[in-house]
């Protein structure tokens, strides 16, 4: 495994890969994972969507330009 960069990039990548799967799992088995884990829009539930939406952002911009957080790993 290669180094993904400072602790915001490693959160980042980790949080987009959770948004990833939940989406896949709801595709594919039609169960929301973070929602069956956590409850279906509850608080918890909503600061995670609401967390993978902010990663989602933040890798936009570490794509186009390079990490937010000017670690130099772009
Ligand atoms: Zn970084």
């Amino acid at each position: 495994m290669t180094s993904q960069g400072c602790i915001v990039c490693k959160a980042v990548c980790a949080l987009v890969i959770i948004g990833a799967l939940n989406w896949g799992a709801i595709g594919i088995f039609q169960t929301d994972l973070v929602a069956k884990v956590l409850g279906e829009m509850t608080m918890a539930s909503r600061v995670v969507y609401g967390l993978v939406g902010v990663a989602g952002l933040l890798k936009i911009v570490s794509c186009f330009k390079q990490c937010p957080c000017q670690c130099k790993k772009a």
